[in-house]
């Protein structure tokens, strides 16, 4: 697919660099490009800001008609017509706060011979909620003007993953009632599974995949042992911060809005510019907050899962997880918002023994919830493996740890372990939750009060755990978690 014999690449080379003024494609764009002018329909995996919007981009110059991008966010879809505009490509949006004028307008030139713009992008609420709308994109396909349609952040159709969303999932209709338009499907993030399931979703099972190398080369990846009080991990973080980060901008993800507040104040009480960001700030909040931070007003962002999408500040040197994230995917899409420029970058965890069973309290209505927090606790526990080696496992991708260059924690040789039968430390806690379940408290059993009970007071301090510290006693607990000897 990489071929520049076909029949259009004269027209797609020279649209590259008169128009986008590019002076050679990326990794897989080129593939991508030609599949979709072949008619195939295309799923594009591609780190954020690797490129993607090229692939449907530069196709939808190359003839006439229009293409339809799907897109879930309305701010990001503006900085895209914004940017098209710029390079002198016609480009609209219809939302729910188009006027009559330019709905009647677009919907005109949906028809017409020859349409006043090449890009429409909605968003996939007017695919499964405006009958209005899809009546007229099937008068569209019938004058055949309907070139193909882009979908972004395509793995939202698929319940495998995270970030499902049902609107994505009726997005299913597009190829039975326009089989003839291509569809290119772009994610930045999807495992095998996911992939495939969003094939099926889509109806698109010959789809293609094309997918660039996930490994972030620039990101140093670190864990680090969680310190006991909140007040201790504060510490830790500032000097960090002031040791290696001086006024260099960065991102703590923290796992509620409470927490956000927390380490957002403390950190500006120690002359550290921060800002808390969740789902409950108003919209407003949320815009300035942004701008403050991009435009290097604020060093820090404390903030909730919430501040992600559409993030594309290039200079993030940092990406601390104040607690772990759900799973191995969302940990590397979220570390992977440091170091877009390129430059290195740290991706660093705190890992902590109660935020597990938060995490897991979160999740435990599913099994692939808890499967996916199992993935992320060998992550973190794992003090023999390259970082690099856990996360592409994880893809389905095979990254050699030379190729680690030492930019992780097991590399670079960071951690301190020593090997010792745990043997009969693991019995005892075992017995421990047996006692427990036997006189009907097993359903309030945490993982603090295993290790507590097991662990003994005083006199009682059981002999076979002697031996072990209580952050030791942890980990074993957590080793017995991952390996489902309890649950
Ligand atoms: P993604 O959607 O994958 O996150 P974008 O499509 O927004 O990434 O592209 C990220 C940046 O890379 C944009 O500024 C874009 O102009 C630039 N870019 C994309 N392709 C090329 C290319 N072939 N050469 C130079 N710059 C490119
Ligand atoms: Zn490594």
């Amino acid at each position: 697919w990489s071929s520049e014999d076909f029949p259009w690449s004269k027209s797609v080379r020279s649209i590259l660099k008169s128009t986008f003024r590019m002076d050679d494609f990326r990794s897989k764009q080129l593939e991508a490009i030609n599949a979709t002018l072949s008619g195939r329909d295309v799923i594009l995996i591609m780190s954020t800001g690797g490129g993607k919007s090229l692939t449907y981009q530069l196709p939808a110059l190359v003839g006439k008609g229009i293409t339809v991008v799907i897109s879930p966010l309305v701010s990001l879809m503006e900085d895209q017509i914004i940017s098209l505009n710029r390079f002198g490509i016609e480009a609209k949006l219809l939302n729910a706060a188009s006027t009559k004028d330019e709905v009647k307008h677009v919907h005109q030139s949906m028809t017409s011979q020859s349409p006043s713009f090449r890009l429409l992008y909605v968003t996939p609420e007017k695919i499964s909620k405006s009958k209005r709308f899809m009546a007229q994109l099937e008068k569209c396909y019938k004058s055949v003007n309907l070139n193909r349609i882009a979908i972004d952040e395509v793995h939202c159709a698929s319940q495998w993953g995270n970030d499902f969303r049902p609107d994505y999932k009726i997005l299913g209709i597009l190829k039975r009632q326009f089989p003839k338009s291509p569809i290119i499907g772009l994610t930045a993030t999807s495992t095998d599974k996911v992939t495939e399931d969003t094939k099926k979703m889509l109806n698109i099972p010959f789809a293609l995949v094309f997918k660039t190398a996930l490994d972030r080369r620039n990101l140093f990846y670190q864990v680090r042992e969680k310190p006991n009080t909140n007040d201790d991990v504060i510490k830790d973080i500032v000097q960090l911060i002031n040791s290696n980060f001086k006024n260099q901008p960065g991102i703590i993800y923290c796992f509620s809005r409470k927490n956000c507040a927390e380490v957002a104040s403390s950190l500006n009480k120690r002359g550290i510019k921060s800002s808390e960001y969740h789902a409950q700030l108003t919209p407003d909040d949320k815009t300035k907050v942004h701008h403050m931070w991009s435009d290097n007003n604020i060093q820090v962002i404390c903030a909730t899962i919430a501040f992600g999408m559409g993030i594309d500040k290039p200079n993030v040197r940092f990406v601390i997880h104040h607690s772990m994230s759900k799973s191995v995917e969302n940990y590397y899409q979220e570390s992977g918002r440091a170091g877009r420029d390129g430059s290195p970058a740290l991706c660093l965890l705190y890992f902590g023994f109660t935020d597990v069973f938060k995490q897991s309290t979160m999740v435990m209505t599913e099994r692939t919830g808890l499967d996916n927090l199992n993935q992320m606790i060998k992550y973190c526990l794992d003090v023999k493996s390259c970082r690099r080696n856990l996360i592409s496992t994880y893809f389905g991708e095979a990254w050699s740890s030379i190729s680690c260059h030492e930019m992780c924690d097991t590399c670079s040789g960071m951690h301190k372990y020593k090997n010792c039968d745990v043997t009969s430390a693991c019995q005892s806690l075992i017995s421990t939750i047996r006692l427990a379940e036997s006189k009907g408290d097993g359903n309030r059993l945490t993982g603090s009060k295993v290790v507590e009970a097991a662990a003994g007071r005083g006199k009682n301090k059981s002999l076979d755990l002697k031996s072990f510290t209580a952050s030791e006693i942890q980990r074993i607990l957590l080793h017995m978690l991952h390996m489902e000897y309890i649950r």
